[in-house]
């Protein structure tokens, strides 16, 4: 599976964490080609490829072959066909996870499957609240505030309109600030638009 995310400092590959430059493999003697450090979750440092990382072909220093584990196309640990995360949770309830049910994994590391890491969500709503909240959370250091369609600034929802007509869920704004500010872009497009319809011969 190819991963689209940057190759930079801090993030993350399966087990494994970009840590930063390292010295260019000299391939042949005409060309080399870029190495980065990354820390594996067991504790081993290495060098790889950046583009194994892209590939998802390297996600540990080679000590999830050695368990007999692979990581899911999601990401998700995996030995054999059975979802580490899932077996962990259902060990723990002592029976199948609910039909619908889906499991968090709370510092987002999705190889992180320590119990205290698992967070069970009765529904795909919730786990989507759970994610909501967290980034809110990382973002402003408030779970509950939300953010301004328009500044993209987060704020506690009380200084904040909210919108439900919109069809892709809801929006929040600023009032009265971002609130006149989108009125007026919503004037000017309309103007623009009877402009062009004028000149087109429309009335
Ligand atoms: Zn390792
Ligand atoms: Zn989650
Ligand atoms: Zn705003």
């Amino acid at each position: 599976m190819a991963v689209r995310k940057p190759i930079i400092p801090g993030t993350r590959f399966g087990r494994l964490v970009v840590q930063g430059a390292a010295p260019p493999l000299k391939s042949s003697p005409s060309r080399t080609r870029l190495q980065v450090y990354v820390l594996c979750d067991c504790g081993t440092s290495k060098m790889v490829l950046p583009e194994n990382l892209k590939s998802g072909n390297t996600n540990s220093c080679g000590c999830l072959a050695k368990a007999g584990r692979t990581i899911s196309p999601q990401g998700y640990l995996r030995e054999g066909r059975k979802l580490e995360h899932i077996e962990v949770v259902e060990r723990a309830l002592g029976k199948r996870l609910p039909k619908g049910a889906q499991v968090h994994h709370w510092n987002e590391n999705r190889t992180d499957n320590r119990n205290s890491n698992l967070v069970i969500c009765p529904n795909r709503a919730y786990h989507i609240l759970l994610h909501y909240r967290t980034k809110a959370y990382d973002a402003c250091g408030h779970a509950d505030w939300v953010k301004c369609t328009f500044c993209k600034r987060y704020d506690d929802p009380k200084n904040l309109h909210k919108n439900e007509q919109i069809r892709s869920g809801v929006r929040y704004w600023h009032v009265p600030l971002c609130a006149a500010a989108i009125a007026m872009q919503a004037r000017q497009r309309k103007k623009k638009t009877s402009r062009k319809l004028d000149a087109i011969g429309f009335q």
